[in-house]
């Protein structure tokens, strides 16, 4: 756990959650643990389109969450009061959805953002890392100047699946010097592993889904 981090509380029982410790080689801070998501629901907002991009996946789409200010306001707000006493100095946002969630966090919080992006849209000097997608595979690159400003980071996305993206992006952050204070995500599928991937990075999630 980094100073000034709160710490990761162990996700609360119940027969969703009963899965995901089992699977997680470490647990996620899921802010509203199964069901109970206080006084939104979240999971109304995001829509579930079956076999997308290919047969067998479902897509679980946050432009429901985009469309509706208060699905956004929601998750926004959660992010600023999950991160409201944690040290950063910088937000990375992986290409793309992650960006819509690390831009109003970052404005909030007075933090520069650096993007993570996929393969050939920066035009600067850039690293770059190979991953595994849950259906197929990429690359993530960032512009070398920018992530050298950001020290103590939180990485944010809509989504983790197999924590593929996040763990290349997480391997650029600290082989730049950087440390990367947690992961932020709205949407978690724990069984994908991505807490295999992800190893001892901390990592938040909104809401958790068990199974495609
Ligand atoms: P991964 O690297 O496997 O964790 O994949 C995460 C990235 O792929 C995120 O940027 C997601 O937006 C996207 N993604 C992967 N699987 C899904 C899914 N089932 N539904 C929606 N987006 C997904």
């Amino acid at each position: 756990m980094q100073v000034g981090a709160p710490p990761v509380p162990r996700i609360t029982a119940s027969p969703a959650t009963a899965t995901f410790t089992r699977l997680l080689h470490k647990p996620a801070y899921i802010m509203y643990p199964g069901e109970a998501m206080g006084e939104f629901n979240l999971d109304e907002a995001i829509r579930k389109v079956p076999d997308f991009p290919k047969p067998g996946i479902l897509f679980y789409d946050i432009t429901g969450v985009l469309v509706n200010p208060e699905a956004f306001g929601y998750c926004i707000d959660r992010m600023l009061e999950r991160y409201r006493n944690v040290q950063l100095d910088g937000v990375v946002a992986i290409d793309a959805r992650g960006f819509l969630f690390a831009a109003p966090f970052a404005r909030e919080r007075k933090l520069p953002i650096v993007l993570a992006r996929k393969g050939g849209k920066l035009p600067g000097k850039k690293v770059k890392k190979s991953f595994q997608l849950e259906y197929g595979e990429d690359e993530v690159e960032m512009h070398e100047e920018d992530l050298a400003t950001v020290r103590r980071v939180l990485l944010v996305d809509d989504l983790i699946a197999t924590g593929g993206t996040l763990r290349a992006a997480a391997d650029l952050v600290e082989e730049s010097g950087g440390t990367v204070v947690e992961i932020f995500s709205v949407i978690g599928l724990p069984f994908l592993d991505y807490g295999g991937t992800l190893g001892d990075i901390p990592v938040t999630t909104l809401i958790e889904y068990h199974g495609e």
